[in-house]
């Protein structure tokens, strides 16, 4: 520890950061072409053109640009109808805004176990909400699941359940643009897909997001949705309620570089995972997400698993050590079953000696710094951070084992 702190020089505590924003440098040109034409405005030319290259990019017939990945969301379970006291079936192992605008409609979430191969929906788990929705005779309204950090679902296993249960699957793929699923894009398998453009994702526009489908006339509904609803008519007309949903053309310009070289964006984070799986190899409890076979993995952020009766340190013990060498880390996404604002709510486990997947990984996992800009000596010093931190075992690790049981 010593040591390195003496040699260490300004560059070297240079704060480093989990995902920042990572400019191409041509995103002026498209900015000022919109202050040049005075298109200062939601929609307009660099909005159409990143909707177009959207739908080349996915695959896709219908794409719409929204203020916010959370706000597609919304959308597509607008256009499903959820009204309140419905059903929405979701992956538990997510962030908020997956499941958030379930709430936006009062409909009732019910969640869904990650399963371990890809860390994201047990279709096992699904399956078996499935069968007990139907003694209920209470289907979902809806099916949300989530590509987390990068890596699709088992989607083949998800879509044959919902096709036979005929409930709409909406992949949220904010985290996973440019990622596989079998050769096609996340996001372009079910009825709609979501992605988002915020600022720690593969590609950024500050803040923005995008709802695709292969249902043209449901993106046109969506459009209207999105711009308070106006009925057609020369003065305002509003027959449902809308909302202020869609993405600024100023905005939209950042995104039409960065999707140009989104393949190399996924490129450099599989590369900078393969270094961190590398430099861990020979260490023994510690692993890293799998990619399941028929996935190409965007590797969003590089995570990592420490097994805790092994070392005695926990998630938090690693990213507060990473800390005070300035180094941004977190914890994997805590389950939204445990999360407060759910405490109520259902969660169908693929469990494993009774902890259910998510809740195994969330007490185990971290998430490290995988910013495409990221040098190759700021990863060493990343690696060499944790590594000094799995040199010592804990005075005390079976105190906090049981703590946590
Ligand atoms: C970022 C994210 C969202 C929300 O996107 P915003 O553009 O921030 O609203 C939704 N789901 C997941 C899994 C995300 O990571």
């Amino acid at each position: 520890m010593t040591i390195t702190r003496e040699v260490m020089n300004i560059e070297n505590h240079k704060r480093i950061y989990l995902s920042p924003p990572h400019m191409t440098g041509k995103e002026q040109v498209y900015i000022s072409k919109a202050f040049e034409s005075n298109w200062i405005a939601p929609l307009g030319p660099n909005v159409d053109a990143f909707e177009n290259q959207i739908k080349t990019y996915t695959n896709v017939k219908g794409a719409l640009a929204v203020s916010s990945g959370t706000a597609a969301i919304h959308l597509a379970l607008r256009l499903i109808g959820v009204e309140p006291g419905d059903h929405v079936f979701c992956s538990s192992f997510t962030f908020i805004a997956s499941a958030n605008p379930i709430l936006y409609e009062r409909g009732t979430p019910v969640f869904i176990d990650s399963e371990p191969e890809t860390w994201n929906m047990s279709p096992t788990a699904l399956h078996q909400a499935f069968e007990e929705a139907v003694k209920e005779k209470k289907l979902p309204k809806a099916v949300i699941v989530v590509h987390l950090y990068g890596q699709s679902a088992k989607m083949d296993d998800i879509l044959a359940i919902c096709n036979y249960y005929n409930v709409p699957v909406i992949e949220d793929a904010a985290e996973s643009l440019g990622g596989l699923y079998k050769n096609k894009k996340t996001g372009s398998m079910g009825k709609y897909g979501v992605y988002s453009f915020n600022g720690n994702k593969i590609i950024s526009t500050s803040g923005g997001g995008m709802l695709v489908s292969n249902d043209q006339d449901a993106i046109d509904q969506a459009r209207y949705y999105a711009t308070q609803a106006k009925d057609k008519a020369l003065h305002y007309e509003h027959s449902q309620v809308g909302y202020n949903y869609r993405m600024s053309n100023i905005l939209a310009g950042m995104g039409i570089p960065q999707l140009q070289v989104i393949d190399e964006r996924v490129e450099k984070k599989r590369k900078l995972f393969t270094k961190y799986k590398e430099a861990f190899k020979n260490i023994e409890g510690v692993s890293f997400m799998p990619e399941a076979e028929g996935m190409y993995h965007n590797r969003w952020l590089t995570t990592m698993t420490i097994d805790p009766t092994l070392w005695g340190k926990y998630p938090e013990d690693f990213v507060k050590a990473l800390e005070r060498e300035n180094i941004e880390a977190r914890p994997l996404w805590k389950p939204l079953h445990l999360q407060p604002l759910f405490k109520n709510h259902r969660l169908y486990s693929h469990s494993i000696n009774d902890v259910s997947v998510s809740e195994k990984l969330f007490r185990t996992g971290i998430c490290l710094p995988s910013g495409t800009n990221m040098t190759e000596a700021e990863q060493k010093r990343v690696i060499s951070v944790l590594k000094e931190n799995l040199q010592e075992k804990s005075k005390s690790p079976m105190v906090r084992i049981e703590s946590f049981r």
